[in-house]
């Protein structure tokens, strides 16, 4: 058994080895793709076969992929009043999300504050398409962003459902998959998506490295998040990161290829995870467990515990667990997910995501379950004494 568990893959997942391998190619060339010599066109024939292969991933075409710093710099790039199509060039509106987007998109993007309005979920965090459907009706030419799972919880949104009710109302349709890309299959033209965010570091890429992809050249992004030289047909200037964006490629390429895969055996792992979770722990509440979820996903929680003791006393056993989003880590606020569910704060506090990917071994599982039985047990011991 390796040293330690790591249970913590919706924050990032380890590098892979084509990933790696792809990388240190690329670190090994000097050219920049914007320069017309050899070596620059080699730096070019990298940038361009990665964004074939992100391409691929998604269903897209790669003439409508663009490479980010990364998944929120995607999602900044997306969520701006000054998208065109061909026959409509008015700026969008407003800005309408759902109220467990991650923070980067919950920070509204290029839209003033007051501009951006949140719709409600069900208690298992799944949008209420009515409500849609409301907000979409009296809204002129919005701009919806919906994720495609949580980063939380894992629970899958109904995309598609809302990109018809979005279209049909004359507004486009913004997903961020990048907790979703590589684990469930994502298909932009079947999502309905006008523009789709990926992050690399979730699927195995570096860190610092995304992109936006949109389904057609029909839409186009008026006003670039970051303006210079042109860079990605003039959506995002600088020079591209070459190196990360191989590995990107490289880590689309894996993913793709071994999805099918990897997700029996991730839930084939979470199923017996979540058994062993409630034969220990009969009280347990698994959030968004009656909703179609990622098959690596596990957000849980049970009366009297503390998220973050739980997860100092996971890691002292060697195990690397989350209380709720990386992201939102160290601030004692309860996660803004399970606050949309209608859960009470108390109970939110208590959250402890386990989140696995394709290394993640049935010995893992084990040496997680053996964890939780001794925290469960100091935990009941500790609800008898406050009782007695
Ligand atoms: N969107 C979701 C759903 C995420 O989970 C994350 C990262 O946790 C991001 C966006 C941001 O991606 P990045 O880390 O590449 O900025």
């Amino acid at each position: 058994m390796s040293a330690r568990s790591y249970f913590d893959w919706n924050a990032t997942a380890p590098l892979r080895a084509e990933a790696k391998r792809a990388a240190e190619d690329a670190l090994a060339r000097t050219g920049n793709p914007s320069s017309v010599h050899a070596e620059g066109r080699a730096a070019r024939a990298i940038v361009e076969r990665a964004r074939e292969q992100v391409a691929a991933l998604v269903a897209a075409r790669p003439t409508d992929v663009f490479f980010t710093s990364s998944g929120t710099e995607a999602n900044m790039l997306a969520l701006t009043p000054f998208i065109e199509t061909a026959d409509d060039k008015q700026p969008r509106s407003r800005l309408l999300i759902s109220a467990i987007e991650h923070a980067s998109v919950r920070a509204g993007g290029r839209f003033a504050r007051d501009a951006v309005e949140e719709l409600p979920v069900d208690a298992e965090g799944r949008l209420d398409l009515a409500a849609l459907g409301v907000a979409v009706a009296k809204t002129p030419r919005p701009l919806v962003s919906l994720m495609l799972a949580n980063n939380e919880t894992g629970v899958l949104e109904p995309v598609a459902e809302a990109a018809a009710i979005v279209h049909e109302a004359g507004g486009l349709l913004h997903v961020d998959a990048v907790q979703a890309a590589g684990r469930i299959a994502c298909d932009i033209a079947a999502l309905g998506a006008d523009l789709l965010t990926l992050s690399a570091h979730k699927i195995g890429g570096l860190k610092g490295v995304g992109a936006l992809v949109r389904r057609s050249d029909n839409i186009h992004i008026a006003e670039p998040l970051i303006r210079g030289g042109g860079q990605e047909r003039g959506f995002r200037a600088g020079t591209e990161n070459v190196t990360g964006i191989a590995a990107f490629g490289a880590a689309a390429a894996a993913a793709r290829g071994a999805r099918a895969t990897e997700a029996g055996r991730m839930l084939a792992l979470r199923t017996s995870l979540e058994a062993g979770l409630r034969a220990i722990s009969p009280q347990v509440l698994i959030f968004g467990a009656s909703a179609e979820r990622l098959p690596n996903t596990t957000l849980f929680a049970t009366h009297g515990m503390k998220a973050e003791t739980a997860v100092i006393a996971f890691d002292l056993e060697g195990i690397a667990v989350s209380s709720g989003a990386a992201c939102s880590s160290g601030k004692v606020q309860p996660s803004h997910v399970l606050a949309a569910m209608g859960f009470s704060p108390s109970l939110a506090r208590g959250a402890v995501r386990v989140s696995l990917g394709w290394s993640t071994a049935e010995s893992d599982v084990e040496r997680f379950l053996n964890a939780w039985r001794k925290l469960a047990t100091a935990l009941s011991k500790e609800q008898r004494g406050v009782a007695a």
